[in-house]
């Protein structure tokens, strides 16, 4: 049987943001709208997510069999454009991915992607093969990013600390 977590829950609660948590009431409108619950048929559910929340249901949340259930969500908005209660879903979703990556739980492909930023200040770092295309469309050159001053600033947020070693 689950176990009921107030501590996590107050957690959320406390936030500001977080607050707007206690207004749901279970309308499913953010399920209807969220595209990501469309495609994958209601394997990822924001209404329950926030319902799990609500009730400080930490274990139906975190844990690796549980991923997908908060790094499903593809931060697109939509649910807090439709949500009749103003909840902040998004944000506190947010708030959930953070306690995730506290956990070491965030998955591979974002922990890869921060650290290819931290390392080359962009996404996705220049390529010979990107450039000659983009010489043959006649783009205009890409200015480089200073990539120190990308990773001093990643450095005070922290960022390094939190990457698992292998992909630092
Ligand atoms: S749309 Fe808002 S009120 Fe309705 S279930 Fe989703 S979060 Fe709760
Ligand atoms: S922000 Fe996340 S939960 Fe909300 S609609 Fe977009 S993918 Fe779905």
């Amino acid at each position: 049987m689950a176990t009921l977590d107030f501590e996590f829950r107050n957690k959320i609660l406390g936030n500001e943001i977080g607050t707007t948590l206690a207004y749901c009431y279970q309308c499913a409108t953010c399920s209807g709208a969220c595209p990501v619950a469309q495609v994958t048929e209601g394997r990822y559910n924001p209404r329950r997510l926030i319902l799990d929340s609500l009730l400080g249901l930490k274990e139906k949340i975190f844990g690796q069999d549980n991923v997908f259930n908060i790094w499903g969500c593809t931060v697109c908005d939509t649910c807090d454009e439709v949500c009749p209660q103003k909840v902040e879903l998004t944000e506190i979703f947010i708030i959930l991915k953070n306690m995730s990556i506290e956990k070491g739980e965030a998955p591979d492909y974002y922990t890869g992607q921060a650290s290819t930023i931290l390392e080359n200040a962009k996404a996705i770092p220049m390529q010979p093969a990107i450039e000659r295309r983009r010489d043959q469309l006649g783009l205009p050159k890409i200015i480089e990013p200073d990539v120190a001053e990308v990773k001093k600033l990643l450095e005070m947020t922290k960022l390094p600390e939190k990457l698992p070693k292998s992909t630092e």
